[in-house]
């Protein structure tokens, strides 16, 4: 019997929602190519249906994996939903990440079209011939543009649009059906790929809307500056739709100016970044009379939020953050620091600390900390443990590796991150199960020496890595990068660390470097700074 409409919930529904209800509003984009473009969301559902036409002639047909090598435009939204609405996958690539793993990537999603910006056309020319699966490359790009570039057989983006017969029909099949790939950007190993479904997607775009989660409307202009290949720019080119918020896509440019005259030109209310850029934001902002007016929130996470960005954002522009965690692997959202009532009660250092916390889990994710055998620790707040996740929007299985079991016996996904669960359900996030520093049994999290540290006025960006000792198995080191024309010296760090951190979390060694290394989506690179430092203190030193 059946007593519901069955609707699937196919991603094409999205951007036809735009069109159908919110067909005037703007997605506007700094594009690579330099200036600023506009569109409406009704033109982009246009445009985007031609493009699935254009793909069909070319021979992509429902279920083949097509890439995108790009920045966060108006064009790599209309690939988006030209790939998903007809029923293909698409595959987003990490620009970043090295050459090899680029290759690796693309060959074991066997993707049959590249679409990519022209900034990667070096990229492209040199993985080439590599890449046998891939039988087509699309430039992203209008047709003067095109012409310049040489890329042999590449196919230029507005030709596609422009020839195609006609519009491709979206959607009509399961929601189960895949829809997106990305790949994790593994530290150790191959990366390995998170394969969504319609269906996932969709729930998780629903769960994002809500008031506690990124709480977005039709009032809103969103600025994803969190890449489109990072974890579907954690959903927002999904949810912006979804409720017909105006979209500004920053391209290239994520440097502090050109996000700041994006946010002011364009009166963006919602932006959503990982710590290191809101950090190049706010310098760029800091005593040039440079306001944020219209954002109303501003949400980080990816990496664990620096006290200090925190307090800058809370006292030089009256913006409380949000803080947020999530992964790949969940979507990626898993929790969101929006205050409850309880918790909306605190104020000063207290409400800071709260802040500093990673968020609480939306209807829709279960969360559980274990210890090292599986057993439930308790929410206190103070038990740590391995966090687990479960949920319809949090992964099974990776790509191409059903037959490796990734969930435990309930069901839930082991993270990788270490994190305490309080009664309210805040985590807080004290490390990522191999950064962990383990010191004479005990576990020392880097990410609260980390979150100390970055107070000092002097500390422009820090990180804490374990260093092999003789006698403690590991003991932290902490490397800093100093603000410029500042002075800071190894003893003057440690008394600044003195009283705020226990005495035998105290670092080893302080490093002063000129650069603190960033991974391929903008976090700490910790497994090169291991590399970098990766020598075992002699065997009389104690911890202080
Ligand atoms: P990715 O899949 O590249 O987004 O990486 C996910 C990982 O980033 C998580 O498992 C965490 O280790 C880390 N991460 C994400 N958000 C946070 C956060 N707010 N605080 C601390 N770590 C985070």
């Amino acid at each position: 019997m059946r007593l519901m409409q069955d609707w699937p919930m196919t991603l094409d529904r999205i951007l036809e929602h735009a069109y159908r209800w919110h067909g005037d509003q703007e997605v506007v984009t700094r594009t690579p190519e330099g200036p600023i473009t506009r569109a409406s969301y009704a033109e982009i559902y246009r445009r985007a249906k031609r493009l699935s036409s254009a793909l069909a002639e070319l021979g992509v047909r429902a279920g083949d994996r097509v890439a995108t090598l790009a920045w966060n435009t108006q064009r790599h939204l209309e690939a988006w939903y030209a790939i998903m609405g007809m029923g293909a996958v698409c595959h987003t690539v990490n620009p970043r990440l090295f050459v090899d793993q680029i290759v690796y990537i693309v060959n074991h999603a066997e993707d049959i079209l590249i679409f990519s910006d022209i900034s990667f056309v070096p990229l492209l020319k040199e993985i080439r011939e590599r890449i046998p699966s891939t039988r087509h490359i699309v430039l992203m790009t209008d047709r003067s543009t095109f012409a310049r570039c040489d890329l042999d057989g590449a196919l230029c983006f507005e030709d596609l649009i422009d020839q195609a017969a006609g519009d491709a029909p979206w959607g009509g099949f399961d929601e189960n059906y895949p829809a997106g790939l990305c790949y994790t950007s593994g530290t150790t190993g191959n990366p390995k790929g998170v394969l969504y479904s319609h269906r996932s997607n969709f729930i998780h775009t629903l769960v994002t809307l809500a008031p506690d989660v990124l709480g977005l409307g039709a009032r809103d202009s969103i600025l994803p500056v969190v890449p489109m290949y990072h974890a579907n720019a954690w959903g927002l080119a999904f949810s912006a739709p979804a409720v017909g918020a105006k979209l500004v896509m920053p391209g290239s440019q994520l440097d502090g100016r050109s996000l700041y005259e994006l946010i002011a030109d364009e009166q963006v209310t919602f932006s959503a970044a990982v710590p290191t850029v809101w950090q190049s934001l706010l310098d760029y902002m800091h005593g040039a009379q440079r306001q944020l007016d219209t954002l109303r929130r501003v949400v980080i996470g990816g990496a664990a939020v620096p006290e200090s960005v925190v307090r800058r954002f809370r006292d030089e522009h009256g913006i409380e953050i949000t803080h947020a965690w999530g992964m790949t692997e969940m979507s990626p959202l898993g929790t969101v620091g929006s205050p409850t009532r309880r918790t909306d009660r605190l104020t000063g250092d207290e409400r800071i600390k709260q802040t500093l916390k990673q968020g609480r889990p939306p209807l829709g994710v279960d969360l559980k900390i274990t210890d090292e055998a599986g057993a439930a620790q308790p929410h206190d707040g103070q038990a740590t443990g391995y966090l687990k996740a479960r949920g319809p929007f949090v992964v099974a299985h990776y790509y191409c590796a059903e037959d490796q079991e990734l969930l435990d016996q309930e069901g839930y996904f082991s993270t990788g991150d270490i994190a305490s669960i309080d009664r309210d359900g805040f985590i807080r996030i004290t490390d990522r199960a191999k950064d962990v520093i383990k010191s004479g049994g005990e576990w020392i999290s880097s990410i609260e020496i980390e979150s100390i540290t970055s107070r000092h006025p002097a500390v422009d960006s820090c990180a804490v890595i374990a260093i092999p000792h003789v006698k403690w198995g590991e003991r932290p080191l902490l490397v800093v990068k100093k603000r410029p024309g500042m002075t800071l010296d190894q003893q003057t760090m440690k008394d600044f660390l003195k009283d705020r951190i226990a005495s035998w979390w105290m670092p080893e060694r302080v490093e002063f470097v000129a650069d603190i290394p960033l991974g391929p989506t903008g976090k700490i690179d910790k497994k090169l700074l291991r590399e970098q430092f990766q020598t075992a203190a002699p065997a009389s030193a104690k911890p202080e």
